[in-house]
């Protein structure tokens, strides 16, 4: 993969700005550039996968509302070992630093990444 360019990575930035996203409409507008630079700036990171498009009307006219892209959870990091974290079921008031189930998880975390190595 290319590494972006300055005016990607401010692009990108604009679109992280908002947790609704940037319009495609606007961004262009945003980063001063025209309409085909923009296309050509998006088509990159689209490629790069650090954003995704979805199609959206305005006053009728096609655009699309740029997002950033948020990769799936990998489930293992919820679990040590059998056991998943208390957090998932919790209905405490959480004082993380004193929390005795998240201290025994982590625990129980520890020993399954020693066993792990050996
Ligand atoms: S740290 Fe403890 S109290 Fe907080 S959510 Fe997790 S299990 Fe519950």
């Amino acid at each position: 993969m290319t590494e972006l360019t300055e005016i990607e990575i401010r692009a990108l930035k604009a679109i992280k700005s908002s947790p609704d996203g940037i319009l495609q409409s606007e961004l262009w507008k945003e980063l001063d550039v025209d309409s085909r630079k923009c296309s050509r700036i998006v088509k990159k990171l689209l490629e790069s996968e650090s954003v995704e498009r979805i199609e959206y009307r305005q006053d009728g006219i096609k655009t699309y509302r740029l997002i950033v892209r948020k990769g799936p959870i990998d489930p293992g990091f919820l679990m040590a070992g059998d056991e998943l974290i208390p957090c998932v079921a919790c209905e405490l008031e959480c004082v993380i630093e004193e929390c005795p189930f998240l201290l025994d998880w982590m625990y129980q975390l520890a020993i399954a990444d020693a066993g792990g190595k050996e």
